[in-house]
């Protein structure tokens, strides 16, 4: 396989905050199509990687290329425009926007919010607008306000307001954190739907949740891959038991 084949081809990653390298010499590939669950004990340098990725950290050194196009250099909203997502742990919604409008403002062509709602809601977004909710499950909110939905909904709005824009790379930082176990189960399913057009990253503790959803596993340590492969190689790998699963 050449490196053209994969949505994101991350080589020889690091990054240094005053000298401790958070990221270390780190080569990671995820294919088209793929859903990565990263998991590893706090510190390991999991969000740190979302961030150089998305751009909101610089790169030290390294490359990070999606779908070949090399980003390391590339604003933040540039990244965004050729297609990558990503979700933050803390929803960043429109509280007192409803789950109609939250999922307006969010498709493409309104470029901030302000442009946005003053922008002739067309039968195309119309459309758009109600795919999404029902693919997140709020197609009978859509009237609803933000602010009144469950912490779960809430979470689910947010991914939806990633996939108005479509993208070809969707990055979740623990998508699951305070959800009930019902609301993982679908969280979960629609994740493997989500996944079916786009490569996904995951994020996620729980190893319930990542067996579900993982099609492979990567392992993080101290800034580097500590191992990576499926839920089963990753759970019986002694190193794996050792630093995280042990505990
Ligand atoms: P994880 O998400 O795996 O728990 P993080 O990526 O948040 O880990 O953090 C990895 C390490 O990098 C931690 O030691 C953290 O304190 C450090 N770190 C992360 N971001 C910064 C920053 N902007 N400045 C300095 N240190 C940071
Ligand atoms: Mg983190």
């Amino acid at each position: 396989m050449s490196n053209t084949d994969f949505a994101l081809a991350v080589e020889d990653l690091t990054v240094s905050f005053d000298g401790f390298k958070a990221i270390d010499n780190l080569t990671l590939y995820v294919d088209k199509n793929e859903l990565r669950v990263i998991i590893g004990p706090n510190g390991a340098g999991k969000t740190t990687l979302l961030d150089l990725i998305c751009g909101k950290t610089r790169a030290s050194g390294g490359s990070i290329k999606f779908m070949n196009t090399e980003l390391t250099r590339m604003a933040e909203h540039k990244r965004v425009r050729l297609g990558i997502g990503r979700k933050f742990q803390t929803p960043s919604i429109y509280e007192n926007l409803s789950v109609f409008q939250n999922l307006e403002v969010s498709y493409p062509t309104g470029r901030s919010v302000f442009g946005a709602l003053t922008f002739k809601c067309t039968d195309e977004v119309k459309a758009k607008v109600q795919v999404v909710a029902e693919d997140i499950g709020l197609g009978d909110k859509l009237d609803t306000e933000a602010g009144l939905l469950s912490h779960g909904q809430k979470q689910w709005l947010e991914i939806g307001m990633l996939l108005m824009q479509e993208p070809e790379l969707l990055m979740l930082d623990e998508p699951i954190a305070g959800m009930s176990s019902r609301e993982r189960e679908l969280t979960a399913d629609l994740l493997k739907r989500i996944c079916a057009n786009r490569a996904v990253i995951v994020i996620e503790h729980d190893m319930e949740f990542v067996k579900q959803i993982a099609h492979k596993v990567t392992v993080m340590h101290q800034g580097k891959i500590l191992a990576e492969g499926s839920m089963d190689q990753v759970q019986n790998d002694p190193k794996v038991i050792d630093v995280y699963l042990g505990h």
